[in-house]
C-alpha cells in the first residue's frame, strides 16, 4: 500500500485520489449540444441516474462484502437519483484497481471505480489509530468519496458552470449532501476530515505539489470541519462548534466565516441543480 514506509516515495494518496480522467470526449459547456441526448427517432431511450455493481475482487473478498453490506454506494445512488435528474447513466463500480490507484470517475466510459484496495487502506488507518469504531469510521469516508466523485460526474454529464477549482466544488457537494443527512452524515464528513489528515501527517512535505489540481489534504480538512461548523446548530450543539475550533485544524479566525460559507456553498449547489430537480 502506500504509506509504508521504505516504500518509496510517499505520496499524499487522498490529495490524488478523486483525480478526474484528461478531458478527451466530454461534455462541456461549449460542447453541450454535441453531448446532449440523442435526436434520432431510431435512438433507444436512455435511462439515467447512478447505479451500482461490483466486481469479483481479485484479491481479498473482505472490502466488497464490507461495501454490499452497509450499503454505502447504494445509499449515494438512492441520495443522488432522488434529487437529481440525470439523463445519463453513471455506474459506481467496486473494483479491484491498479495498486495503489484511488477512486475516480472516468468521463469516457462514465464510470465511479470505487476502488477495493483504498478501502483496506482507509480501514487500515483507522485502525492503526485506535478509533473506537474503524468500520464506521471507515464508511464515512467511502459516503464522502463517492459523493465527491458523483459530484465530478454531474458537473461532466449535465456541463454545470463553475468557477474555481473542480476539485473545492466536487468537495463542497460532498459537505452539501451530507450535512443534510443528521448525525449520520455529520459523522461522516468529520470522518473524512480526520481521514485527510491522516494522509497530511504520512506525506512527505517535499513531495507537495503546488500546481496539483487538489488542494492539500490539510486544507480539504480545514475546509470540512469549516463547513461542519458552520452547519452546526448554536445552542444545543455548542459543544459540537467549540470541539471544532481546535487552533489548529480550524482556526478562530476562520470559523467566524464558517456559518457563510456553509450557506454559501448551499446555495450554490442549490442553484445549479435547480433546473435538474427530480420530481418528488
Ligand atoms: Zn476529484
Amino acid at each position: 500500500m502506500l504509506h509504508h514506509a521504505g516504500a518509496g516515495p510517499r505520496t499524499p494518496a487522498r490529495a490524488w485520489r478523486a483525480r478526474a480522467l484528461v478531458t478527451t470526449g466530454v461534455c462541456t459547456a461549449a460542447l453541450a449540444a454535441a453531448c446532449g441526448p440523442p435526436t434520432q427517432a431510431a435512438a433507444p431511450p436512455v435511462r439515467g441516474g447512478l447505479s451500482v455493481s461490483y466486481e469479483a475482487p481479485l484479491r481479498g473478498a473482505d472490502e466488497r462484502a464490507f461495501l454490499r453490506e452497509r450499503r454505502l454506494a447504494e445509499r449515494v445512488a438512492e441520495d443522488v437519483n432522488g434529487a437529481v435528474r440525470l439523463p445519463r447513466r453513471i455506474e459506481i463500480v467496486g473494483r479491484t484497481c491498479k495498486k495503489d490507484a484511488v477512486p475516480e470517475y472516468d468521463p469516457e466510459t462514465g464510470r465511479i471505480a470505487l476502488c477495493y484496495g483504498f478501502v483496506g487502506e482507509v480501514r487500515s488507518m483507522f485502525r492503526s489509530d485506535g478509533a473506537a469504531d474503524p468500520d464506521e469510521r471507515t464508511a464515512g469516508v467511502i459516503s464522502e468519496t463517492l459523493y465527491h466523485e458523483a459530484a465530478h460526474a454531474l458537473i461532466d454529464k449535465l456541463a454545470l458552470p463553475f468557477t474555481g477549482r473542480e476539485e473545492d466544488v466536487a468537495d463542497q457537494f460532498a459537505a452539501y449532501r451530507l450535512l443534510d443527512q443528521g448525525e449520520r452524515g455529520r459523522d461522516a464528513l468529520l470522518a473524512a476530515a480526520d481521514n485527510y489528515d491522516q494522509y497530511a501527517r504520512e506525506a512527505d512535505p517535499s513531495d507537495g505539489d503546488p500546481s496539483d489540481e487538489h488542494a492539500p489534504d490539510a486544507v480539504r480538512s480545514a475546509n470540512y470541519r469549516c463547513y461542519l461548523y458552520g452547519s452546526a446548530p448554536r445552542g444545543k450543539a455548542a459543544k459540537e462548534r467549540r470541539t471544532l475550533v481546535d487552533g489548529k485544524r480550524l482556526s478562530k479566525e476562520r470559523a467566524e466565516l464558517c456559518e457563510e460559507e456553509y450557506a454559501n456553498l448551499r446555495r450554490g449547489w442549490a442553484r445549479l441543480l435547480q433546473p435538474y430537480a427530480a420530481a418528488r
